[in-house]
């Protein structure tokens, strides 16, 4: 799966709500939609409870026997796939195979009705078997086993199947059921599934972990001139009385978290490619853009799979490819076996498409096809390795993608991309590592995050580095071979590779993958005179556990000529750089050159005084972000002044030409601005830094960059001069050459401006709200005006409304919202609101969908920056003994920013 583009940006642009105002980009866009609660009714919570208490005690009984015969250990069901129950079930079925069928109306609120045969063998059948439907009892109307009757009996979730209705050997269970809507996404003409990660046990009985994979032959019942699409191809139809019913072929062994199918009015465009049919659905009602797209769409298709056969060894595994277009999907795509889903507006492309969004498509394209070998034909034993087929998939699109858009620095890209965000979490008290304990499929949506989309990357990219592309691809084809249609874990990966090279393969692991955090890097440099006459790096561990992080670095050394580049591999505590006797001394020296190395790099004195005195002259563009990214940690680390890094931003700004860089620079240039100096600096800074901002906007030669700085200004601009001319441009009296303005520019404009309390801010605020024509972007806007008011009393109101969660249920409304009350020029006033929103975590984290609690959090500490606001925080942690540890690591996490500021910024003379 994907995450929709911006995920991460999304979340970090939340800071000011304002970076971002289209729906599309702030929707949600999280790779897993997690589990949501199935909202029963009093009934069926009292039915369920006396089926628990029966099936505990069948469970009960059943352990004694279980201990006698020294057999597999009874599992007490619990919520949700708990890692025993799943252990348990793998150890004792196989063979596995679903026959399903499913009857979906013509009206999406009458109920789809389910049938099924559940085959598989057992290798101990004198324990009681669960079968996981999260639904109540009453929605099944019958189950057998064989040709006896078994009464029905539910547990958290399960169905209890009694021994006496089970056999070693073969078993064939036979249910009759109501399939459960949440997982099946009903629309007025069309529905289709998404079962990731665990379920599919919503909608219909199954075991609901991956590492149990079985062939599903799927039937399907859909109202006439609907079409339908699964993971196996179509074998025939029937249509009949205004009902249509197709059956498709059983699937190679899949888990369940990879079936899935659409039903409805879709147009299928189709293409032969070598005798390989690809089929393209969708619910475009353009047909010129259907036309602009398709042979793109199939083009990149093809390349992809001929490229990954190609690397891989292997042949695609499946029977046929298709692809489902989807408007408005929660992720950028999702790979089910065979028939990829994607969101449609990431493939569909407008004419003025920029080359960025043409990467993009692209490069989720590779990304799905990827995983058609990597998750899809092998699979991650447990959700703990999800991270690893992600990385894969992430790793070949670049691989595959990147040569055709030569145009684009890929390597300052993935710089840019992922390096500050895994920082951003590897630097707080309470990082999380890459590969985390899981105990239950119910928690798997609080795996994702930073680190895993971030951190990840950067260390599969050493892994390479370690064992040579060649390498490592061999290994990967073993790998694939070796575990085809089954489930591996990243041990089982790591042993494969470790036989490949002479480094300790599992120790680099253990550092980069099973424990959080960085290392701290330390330039040892001796200069005499002119010259360098010693040079080493040491590494230490700053959570104390002597860990080392072994890395292959490359040491840039600056001189007026040019950059030099010699790489080092650190792999112990210190690593000296043999020199040369007669090497002049540098003008720089970074350690983590090339963009390469990860860690807290403290800088010797002389590289960063020449940093921030010459930043902007050196020469390469890799060089000056790896030195920004370098130069904020140290800020962070209270080394560097954040006036200082302020005035670097407003020096290097005129000379960038990298727009890359430019939009890293105008980030860091935002957040010290906003949260590293006091009111009274920002006051007297804001004449300067406007006009830099003014400038790029009027210099800047293509569109996108003069967007950059155009919203850069948007969000800063605070003198009488840089407001006024704000608000000629959101009325339409003056408009900038280059850069027309659309509805959501003109929102955030509207924004920004009621935030600085223009005269006539609720007026103006109406003005905008009749302007809005787009619905959804209206009801937005509408939803937010009152986080806007000037009246503190209305903010007050609304803010108190959010404890409601009817009143929370668009949360990226709510985050708008939130980060609008919390604004900096507002922040004295919203100190108020951060104890009552860390209050409703609990809340928000059992009704909300997976990347909101960390969202909100961020967003409700987003503009404070003040010793008090972060006494609040600190308070209350320590008052809170017994809290959830993945909330409090959440918290520790979005608090971090405060933290370092509240310690950075002086509090005399503020507010
Ligand atoms: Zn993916």
């Amino acid at each position: 799966m994907r995450d929709r583009r911006g995920a991460k940006e999304a979340a970090a642009n939340q800071v000011r709500g304002q970076r971002r105002n289209d729906d599309q980009e702030n929707g949600p866009d999280c790779p897993a939609t997690g589990y949501h609660l199935q909202r029963l009714s009093r009934r069926s919570y009292l039915v369920l409870g006396l089926l628990a208490v029966v099936a505990s005690v069948v469970v009960v009984a059943w352990m004694v026997r279980g201990r006698r015969h020294q057999r597999l250990e009874p599992v007490i069901p619990t919520d949700g796939v708990s890692l025993p129950l799943a252990q348990n079930r793998a150890a004792n079925i196989s063979d596995l195979r679903y026959a399903l069928s499913l009857t979906i109306p013509e009206r999406k609120e009458e109920a789809i009705r389910g049938h099924e045969t559940i085959s598989f063998r057992l290798a101990d059948a004198s324990l009681p078997l669960l079968v996981d439907f999260a639904q109540s009892a009453d929605h099944v109307s019958s189950l057998s086993s064989g040709s006896q009757t078994i009464s029905i009996s539910a547990s958290h979730g399960h169905l209890v199947i009694p021994p006496t209705s089970l056999r070693e050997g073969e078993n064939q269970l036979t249910i009759d059921f109501i399939g459960g809507d949440a997982p099946l996404n009903r629309n007025d003409d069309f529905l289709y599934s998404l079962f990731v990660p665990a379920r599919a046990s919503q909608t219909f009985p199954c075991f609901d972990q991956p590492d149990l994979k079985g062939a599903l032959t799927l039937t399907l019942e859909v109202p006439a001139g609907w079409e339908a699409v699964a993971n196996g191809f179509e074998r025939d139809r029937q249509t009949q009385s205004g009902r249509t019913v197709m059956h498709f072929a059983a699937t190679q062994p899949l888990p369940t978290y990879l079936y899935g199918f659409a039903a409805g009015r879709f147009s299928i465009e189709r293409s032969d490619r070598e005798g390989r049919v690809f089929r393209l659905f969708h619910r475009e009602t353009d047909p010129a853009k259907v036309a602009r797209n398709r042979d793109a769409i199939f083009n990149l298709h093809e390349s992809a799979l001929k490229w990954l056969e190609d690397y891989t060894g292997r042949a695609y595994s499946f029977d046929k490819l298709d692809f489902v277009l989807i408007p408005s999907f929660q992720f950028a795509g999702m790979e089910h076996a065979g028939a990829i889903f994607y969101n449609a507006s990431s493939l569909l492309l407008d004419e003025t498409a920029t080359q960025e969004q043409e990467l993009a498509r692209a490069n989720v394209i590779a990304h799905e096809t990827s995983h058609m070998w990597f998750g899809d034909l092998v699979t991650m034993k447990w959700f703990d390795d999800v991270w690893l087929k992600e990385v894969f998939a992430n790793f070949m699109a670049a691989k595959i993608v990147n040569p055709s858009f030569p145009n684009i620095n890929h390597d300052l890209k993935f710089l840019i991309e992922h390096y500050p965000p895994a920082y951003e979490i590897d630097r707080t008290p309470a990082p999380n590592p890459i590969r985390q304990q899981l105990d239950n499929l119910n928690e798997a949506g609080s795996l994702y995050g930073n680190i895993i989309y971030d951190k990840a990357p950067i260390v599969m990219r050493q892994l390479e580095e370690i064992l040579g592309p060649d390498n490592l691809r061999d290994g990967l084809r073993d790998y694939l071979n070796r575990f085809a249609f089954r489930n591996a874990t990243w041990t089982d990966l790591i042993n494969m590779l470790d036989a490949r090279t002479d480094e300790n393969l599992a120790a680099w692991s253990h550092a980069w993958v099973d424990e959080p955090g960085r290392p701290t890097i330390t330039t040892d440099v001796t200069r005499k005179a002119d010259e360098m006459t010693g040079l080493a790096f040491s590494q230490s561990d700053p959570r104390k556990r002597q860990l080392i992080w072994n890395q292959h670095l490359q040491i840039a050394l600056g001189y007026a000529g040019g950059v030099r580049i010699t790489p080092l591999h650190l792999s112990s505590e210190r690593a000296v750089m043999p020199i040369n006797s007669s090497l002049p001394a540098p003008s720089y020296i970074l350690p983590n050159g090339e963009g390469v190395g990860y860690g807290l790099f403290r800088l010797d004195a002389e590289t960063k005084a020449f940093f921030l005195a010459h930043l902007p002259e050196t020469g390469h563009s890799i060089t000056r972000a790896t030195a920004w990214i370098t130069l904020w940690d140290d800020m962070l680390e209270g080394g560097t002044q954040p006036k200082q890094l302020i005035d670097l931003a407003l020096r290097s700004l005129p000379a960038e030409l990298e727009q890359q860089n430019v939009d890293l620079v105008l980030g860091y240039l935002d957040e010290a601005y906003w949260t590293f100096i006091t009111d009274a600096d920002r006051t007297a800074l804001a004449p300067q830094v406007e006009a830099v901002l003014r400038a790029g906007i009027q210099n800047a030669r293509e569109r996108s960059l003069k967007a950059s700085y155009f919203a850069a200004f948007r969000q800063m601009v605070l003198t009488d001069g840089g407001v006024a001319y704000l608000r000629r441009l959101w009325s339409k009296q003056d408009t900038i050459a280059g850069l027309p303005f659309a509805e959501p520019d003109f929102i955030a404009m509207a924004q920004a401006l009621a935030i600085r309390g223009v005269a006539g801010a609720p007026q103006l605020l109406e003005e905008q709200l009749a302007r809005i024509q787009n619905p959804d972007r209206r009801a937005r806007f509408a939803f937010v005006m009152p986080a806007l008011s000037p009246d503190e009393a209305v903010r007050d109101q609304f803010f108190a409304g959010l404890a409601n969660v009817e009143n929370r249920r668009h949360e990226p409304w709510v985050l708008d919202a939130l980060a609008a009350l919390n604004h900096p020029l507002r922040a004295a006033h919203a100190e108020r609101y951060i104890k009552p929103s860390l209050d409703l975590l609990q809340s928000i984290q059992r009704t909300g969908d997976i990347f909101f609690p960390m969202r909100w959090t961020r967003a409700a500490l987003s503009g404070h920056n003040s010793p008090a606001a972060a006494k609040v925080v600190t308070d209350f942690l320590s008052q809170q003994p017994n809290y959830p540890p993945r909330l409090m690591q959440i918290v520790e996490q979005a608090s971090d920013t405060l933290m370092r500021a509240s310690r950075i910024v002086p509090d005399s003379g503020r507010r």
